[in-house]
């Protein structure tokens, strides 16, 4: 019998779940400021909502974890939240009721990449997609959320690259383009990209094997064959950056990893210490035929994914200091056994007026008990001793300042609230 954790995967353990609820607050809180509900879609989808012909990325051809369950259906564990939001969306009918639908999820992902530091096979991520309009503004609403998400965090070093691929017939015009360009140098490309040439040369820009080849970085850029219609589009969306006044910079190279992007895309980066090549901590962008694809209306939207495990590895890098959140209030310690069905009492009103407390459950001595207090460093002992019991007292010991006294035991409560400022 194997007790090992599946390779590329990892435990939250107690002492550090507290920064993933802490993550999760300030997602939550945030979204709410933009007025987004979140959605919560199942982790295994049918696999034909991630395979679809159109989508040719590596992530969904090489790295997905695909199954048979016990009836034959063919079942994919997701990777990554878009495809199956949008498969919600259409399935629910949610563009019925309301011509822009705004969500967001947390949850996690599976991808079976080589793993290493900062990349997983489960990870997490948090994501955003708003569905129904084609419209600058929402574009530019999306890019300013995420911004505005990163910079709440106290993130620094954080730069907002965006692009645009323009429309759909801009985006003809560049794979042409790209085709035209890359063809003489078929030869020199790695495996892959030979084949992407005719597939979607657009990858080859993506590519983490020839990102350096003379001709990746001699390619044209979207930028260079945007038609009217897709340039005023971006023009509008960049209008809207800068009224809001949010620091960015357009990257005419930035194209993404999946086939389904259409006008604007943008990612994050933050430039971290010790974060080498994983020092993307999201991205998005606009998709127009995803909704159709899965048999919705003919409707766009844009979303944008970040990686969780990423953001909390740049929050330690920061030295962020998160252990206010796991601070006890009071640890009740009793001198004989026979006290300890009123300290479970104790425990009981204490924890009703919303005090952190706890008390030993090993049967330790007196001492032992003080011993468990201080490694949690509770802020106050509350001692119940035989002799103060019979005259209604309880002994309340501030550990800090070491100052011990005598309170009435129906008032102890009332005694901590104040004094903690519950
Ligand atoms: P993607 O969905 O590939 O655009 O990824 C969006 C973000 O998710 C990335 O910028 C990473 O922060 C994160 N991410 C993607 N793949 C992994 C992985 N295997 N492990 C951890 N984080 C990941």
């Amino acid at each position: 019998m194997s007790a090992n954790r599946v390779k590329g995967t990892y435990d939250v353990l107690p002492n550090e779940s507290h920064k993933w609820i802490k993550l999760e607050e300030s997602i939550r809180h945030i979204l709410n400021l933009y007025n987004i509900k979140e959605i919560r879609t199942p982790m295994m989808e049918y696999s034909n909502v991630f395979h679809r012909d159109s989508e040719g990325s590596d992530m969904v051809t090489k790295e997905t974890y695909d199954f048979v369950d016990r009836s034959n259906r063919a079942l994919t564990l997701r990777p990554e939240g878009t495809a199956g939001v949008i498969r919600s969306y259409v399935e629910n009918k949610l563009y019925a009721s309301q011509e822009l639908e705004k969500v967001y999820y947390i949850g996690p992902n599976f991808r079976y990449e080589r793993p290493q530091k900062g990349r997983y096979r489960q990870f997490y991520q948090f994501g955003v997609e708003a569905i129904g309009t084609v419209d600058a503004a929402l574009d530019a609403e999306i890019v300013i959320l995420a911004y505005d998400f990163i910079k709440r965090l106290g993130l620094k070093g954080v730069k907002v690259r965006v692009n645009t691929l323009g429309d759909q017939a801009s985006r003809s015009s560049y794979h042409e383009a790209l085709v035209k360009h890359f063809t003489p140098h078929k030869d020199e490309l790695c495996n892959d990209c030979k084949e992407r040439i005719y597939k979607n040369p657009l990858r080859i820009l993506d590519c983490k094997i020839d990102h350096n080849h003379e001709a990746v970085k001699s390619a044209p850029t979207p930028l260079d064959l945007l038609n009217d219609e897709s340039k005023a589009y971006f023009d509008e969306v960049i209008g809207y950056l800068d009224a809001a006044g949010i620091d960015y910079e357009i990257a005419p190279r930035l194209v993404r990893g999946l086939d389904y992007y259409s006008h604007t895309v943008f990612e994050i980066e933050a430039d971290i210490k010790g974060f080498g090549a994983q020092n993307v901590l999201g991205g998005g962008g606009r998709y127009q035929n995803l909704v159709k694809e899965l048999g919705g209306p003919d409707l766009g939207g844009i979303g944008f994914a970040f990686g969780m495990e990423r953001l909390l590895m740049a929050l330690d890098a920061l030295e962020i200091d998160f252990s206010k959140d796991l601070e006890v209030d009071a640890f009740v310690v009793t001198t004989s056994p026979n006290l300890r069905k009123y300290a479970m009492k104790l425990l009981y009103d204490l924890r009703n007026a919303d005090l952190v407390c706890d008390m030993n459950y090993t049967q330790k001595s007196f001492k032992g008990q003080f011993k468990q207090a201080l490694r949690l460093d509770a802020k106050y002992l509350l001692i119940l001793g035989d002799e103060e019991f019979e005259r209604g007292m309880i002994s309340v010991k501030n550990t800090k300042t070491e100052v011990q006294e005598e309170i009435k035991l129906n008032e102890v409560v009332n005694y901590l609230t104040q004094k903690l400022e519950k």
